[in-house]
């Protein structure tokens, strides 16, 4: 590697799994001129700020670790939320990162003035940077419902990520009120605590069925050994044919790969639920695959205990004791866990971030977030989003994601180490294209065949990668740089 010919400074947001990614890839490389800046105590991100119960990671765990650093502990083929906390607190030991995050501190704006972001604290603390990579995450600023009355329940009532461990649950009445992945988790682990659990739910959710894989000691022994067994669960044929079957079936609404998923969730519904009368309040009107895929062992054991009841339709309002119905039934709660998502157009929002000539990333994302390729923004230069607007989404491990756009990243961060151009981002033109090919591809995506779901915008367009998860990789691997302005003395 030849020597840089301009020494960087960069500014990293976000100390999760991202983040971290960044530091650690720049650090590897020599590039210790940085600091991650993080608005909470930790690391970890989303599995720092998410601790509610039954919290585990439905993509198996050996994908979700970075390719660098697998991990022959995990104790279950899907680990547990805190397990994987504490596999991103090691990796910030062993990588000797702590020492350059910025705990507990907010950015609350980034200027492009002279050629050089200028980073401002909500403490009104200020720093420099020739480069700065956003890696604040997507489910992150918690969804509050829009229920009248919410605010007049008389109980305890937080969202599933501000989980309120002091209040306790054994044998108390509990609403749970969503149905994603986070309120299947939630309700399939209350079952076993709460004296009586509602679940209520606006519209189901198809239930693709896991296994409920512990790994023993002997298991855990197999992949220390012998690390080949861990690239075999990560990319071997059966993950590999996984991913492949999975994106053909978002990409085909013909294909047999989705009729496939859509017959899989079906005979679970069927082989699984023996009310009919519960069977048929749990049928989505909607096809598999529309909104995320929800895995779970358990949730349908948990809806048929005794203790649990499943209410499906509008809720009317939330009163003192408890929760309304549209048809005016009505449910006496302790206890109302809300696990009704994100708002997930905010992306590094409400960050003030402003580019060439004070342009606002907020105005310029008015109508919906864009990004070319998900990674880089139109007179942003040298501005670099992982895991921003429009990358893949589902049910793929975005710590893979992450790792192929730092790839990229890195390439157009190399024209700045040589000199070859002090600032660097794509061209509107190129953006547009990308929008208006990608726009077009997601109407034709599972995602947009008739369900409500985050991946939709405004207008009811998918904002996300709608073609293959190989396509992806492929244009990681190198940018167009004739898609890009490389400007000098900025
Ligand atoms: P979500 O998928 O956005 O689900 C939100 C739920 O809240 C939906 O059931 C929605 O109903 C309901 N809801 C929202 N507003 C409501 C209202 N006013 N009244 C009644 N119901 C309302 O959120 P999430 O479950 O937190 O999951 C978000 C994402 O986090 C997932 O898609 C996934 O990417 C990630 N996640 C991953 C894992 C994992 O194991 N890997 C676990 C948890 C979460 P409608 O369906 O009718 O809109």
């Amino acid at each position: 590697m030849q020597a840089d010919k301009r020494p960087l400074r960069f500014v990293i947001i976000g100390a999760g799994m991202a983040g971290m990614l960044a530091g650690i890839r720049l650090k590897e490389r020599g590039d210790t001129d940085f600091t991650i800046y993080e608005k909470g105590d930790s690391v970890g991100g989303t599995w720092r700020e998410n601790s509610y119960p039954g919290l585990a990671c439905d993509t198996p765990a050996h994908s979700y670790t970075y390719s660098f650093a697998t991990n022959p502990e995990w104790s279950a083929f899907y680990a547990p939320g805190a397990e994987i906390r504490a596999y991103f607190e090691q990796i910030a030991g062993r990588y000797d990162l702590k020492s350059q995050i910025a705990f507990n501190t907010e950015i609350s704006s980034c200027r492009f003035v002279d050629g050089r972001w200028r980073i401002t604290t909500t403490e009104g603390c200020e720093d420099v940077a020739d480069v700065i990579v956003a890696a604040t995450g997507v489910l992150h600023h918690p969804a509050m419902p829009d229920i009248p009355g919410l605010e007049d329940f008389a109980g305890p009532c937080f969202h599933s990520a501000r989980w309120d461990h002091s209040v306790p649950l054994e044998d108390k009445r509990v609403g749970v009120i969503g149905n994603g992945s986070t309120g299947v988790q939630i309700v399939s682990a209350l079952s076993k605590v709460a004296g009586r659990l509602v679940h209520f739910q606006r519209s189901p959710q198809w239930i693709m069925p896991c296994p409920d894989l512990k790994y023993s000691e002997a298991d855990k022994q197999v992949f220390r050994d012998d690390p080949a067994k861990i690239e075999e669960v990560r990319n071997g044929p059966e993950a590999s044919a996984r991913r492949a079957r999975f994106t053909a079936a978002i990409i085909d609404l013909e294909s047999p790969e989705l009729a496939e998923i859509q017959s899989i969730v079906e005979r679970n519904l069927r082989e699984s639920i023996s009310d009919p009368k519960l069977r048929e309040k749990l049928r989505p009107d909607y096809r598999a695959a529309c909104k995320r895929m929800v895995f779970s062992a358990h949730y349908y054991d948990a809806v048929q205990k005794p203790n649990v009841e499943v209410v499906v339709g509008a809720i009317e309002r939330v009163e003192p004791s408890g929760i309304r119905m549209k048809d005016g039934s009505f449910y006496e709660l302790d206890v109302i866990a809300l696990a009704t998502g994100f708002r997930v157009d905010q992306f590094v929002r409400p960050m003030v971030v402003e580019g060439f000539g004070g342009k606002s990333l907020d105005a310029f994302w008015s109508e919906h977030p864009r990004a070319y390729y998900a990674v880089t923004v139109p007179e942003f230069p040298n501005f670099f989003l992982l895991n921003g607007p429009t990358g893949p989404v589902g049910n793929f491990t975005l710590i893979d994601i992450a790792e192929a756009q730092w790839a990229y990243i890195d390439q157009l961060v190399d024209l700045l180490r040589a000199g070859t151009c002090d600032a660097v981002a794509p061209t509107m033109s190129a953006l547009d294209e990308y929008e208006v090919r990608r726009t077009e591809a997601a109407k034709r995506t599972v995602f947009a065949s008739g369900c409500r779901s985050w991946y939709l915008d405004k207008q009811g367009v998918p904002q996300v990668w709608p073609w293959s998860y190989a396509y992806f990789q492929e244009v990681m691997k190198r940018p167009k740089l004739e898609d890009y302005a490389l400007m000098q003395g900025q």
